[in-house]
């Protein structure tokens, strides 16, 4: 794993400042990454403590250790919460997926084959907020693209590529609106969490006049 959210993504993450969708992205990328879980961890501590350093008049190391102690307890069941579903399913292949995608699993919508040899699956987490699970079967090219908005993925399984890198599982990817890339799959599959704030505009060939593919990820 090579790419991680920001540190400033983290923060506003712990402190409940993200989007839904984008949240769950985080969300499932910190299931999948230590390093990222002790970061959070720290974060917590740190806002806590400033927060009640504010209202109360204990010392600090006390205040840390209880604290640390309330974070490392187990945290009580929640009955309301919806089942958590450890895989998804595609035709015949069966991914497991982490407990912060998991736990939205029964809003997933139908699989749609998309041209290219993409197919995706809408996750809607409100009437506004939507993001995709979006599967590349071998050898699969998305049009290169620019966003208005910032475009989230994450690795669930696989590996893919763009002209910078290759991305593999937990690999976070977040692009604001001037970054151009063209995500593509070669000899192995990749299946992709993958959220944007405004619609693709796709910037190559023959590509600019189908546009087909912003349906991709807006209907
Ligand atoms: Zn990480």
């Amino acid at each position: 794993m090579k790419f991680h959210p920001s540190e400033e993504l983290l923060v506003n993450y712990v402190s409940g400042q993200l989007n839904a969708a984008l949240a769950v992205v985080v969300g499932t990328h910190i299931d999948m990454c230590p390093r990222c879980r002790a970061v959070v961890h720290d974060i917590e501590v740190h806002l806590a403590t400033r927060e009640l350093h504010q209202t109360s008049p204990v010392a600090e190391p006390q205040l840390t250790a209880m604290l640390e102690s309330i974070l490392s307890s187990e945290a009580p069941a929640m009955p309301e919460r919806p089942a958590l579903q450890e895989h998804v399913v595609l035709e015949s292949k069966s991914f497991k997926v982490p407990p912060s995608l998991g736990r939205h699993a029964a809003r997933m919508g139908p699989w749609s084959k998309m041209p290219g040899g993409l197919w995706r699956s809408p996750l809607e987490l409100s009437a506004e907020e939507r993001m995709y699970l979006i599967y590349m079967q071998e050898n699969a090219k998305l049009p290169e693209h620019t966003h208005r908005g910032n475009e989230a993925t994450l690795v669930i399984d696989g590996v893919f590529h763009d002209e910078h890198d290759e991305y593999r599982d937990g690999d976070f990817i977040f692009l604001d609106s001037d970054q151009h890339h063209t995500p593509h799959t070669a000899d192995e599959s990749c299946l992709t969490l993958a959220f944007l704030d405004a619609p693709l505009h796709f910037t190559s060939g023959v590509a600019r006049l189908l546009n087909p593919f912003s349906s991709l990820f807006f209907r």
